[in-house]
């Protein structure tokens, strides 16, 4: 097992270095005292997700004042592979199971996008970002993912980068009487994948699926594949996390 694993982890939003001092902020103070109850010498693992991870003591912890010295260098710097997320908001609750577990899943960027049927356009992008930190602290990734601004269907196709493939979620090609020539079995389509097809970014529905024109528009880009995940039609969540589960095993770090 991992030196030091055991030790909890904090996201620290400062730079971090051997021997540097970290001021507490409240509800850092408030976790480590009244959640943890630790004190002062004990020790404690921080990363900011971008200068890996280091062991830190606690060197002063009251309820008015907290402070850290940084000890050791744990881990170094480590991003997870590039690999996007875009995705259509859902219910709160929803949202915030896919940004938690597509952190857990190591996406390196979400990206909330409108479509035509989407119901719930607003979301609370802070609320989601701190979901996206607390995940990050669970799971031992040493980067936290980016969470894009809320962007229309349109604009993101008009705007994307050609550089970058865009796998297509296409609940419309699960029928099996429908024309599917065009749309390839999720798994076989990513193992397929080459370098020159640059990075990827994985495109899900909304609940109530695109419209026939929304999917027109997108199949008619050059940089879109499309892939299907079977005959049954899954929830956008679910349907979220199996793609990139798929791209994670085919092209991304679990090989
Ligand atoms: N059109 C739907 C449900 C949409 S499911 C309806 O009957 O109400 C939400 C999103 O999940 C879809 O837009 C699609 O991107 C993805 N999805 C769900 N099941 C899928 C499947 N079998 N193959 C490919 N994508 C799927």
């Amino acid at each position: 097992m991992r030196e030091n694993y055991t030790l909890i982890r904090l996201y620290i939003d400062t730079a971090l270095k051997l021997g540097g001092e970290i001021i507490l902020d409240k509800p850092h103070i408030h976790y480590l005292l009244t959640v943890l109850r630790k004190s002062q010498g004990d020790r404690i693992r921080v990363f900011n997700g971008k200068d890996g991870e280091w062991a830190a003591d606690i060197t002063r912890l009251s309820r008015k004042a907290g402070a850290l010295k940084i000890t050791k260098s744990l881990r170094a710097a480590q991003i997870c592979p590039d690999i996007w997320l875009c995705f259509a908001p859902v219910k709160k609750h929803r949202n915030a199971f896919i940004v938690e577990k597509a952190t857990e899943l190591g996406v390196r960027h979400l990206q909330p996008v409108v479509t035509q049927r989407t119901q719930f356009p607003k979301i609370n992008l802070e609320r989601l970002n701190a979901q996206m930190i607390e995940a990050s602290e669970q799971t031992e990734r040493l980067d936290i993912p980016s969470l894009g601004p809320i962007n229309t269907l349109n604009d993101m196709l008009d705007q994307w980068d050609m550089g970058r493939t865009l796998i297509f979620a296409d609940e419309a090609s699960s029928d099996i009487n429908a024309e599917t020539q065009t749309t390839k079995p999720a798994l076989n389509a990513l193992k397929t994948i080459q370098e020159t097809d640059g990075p990827c970014a994985l495109l899900i529905g909304p609940e109530g699926g695109f419209t026939p024109s929304e999917r027109e528009h997108i199949l008619a880009h050059t940089f879109v594949k499309a892939v299907t995940l079977g005959p049954r039609i899954l929830r956008a969540d679910t349907a979220a996390l199996a793609l990139l589960t798929l791209w994670q095993s085919a092209q991304g770090d679990w090989g």
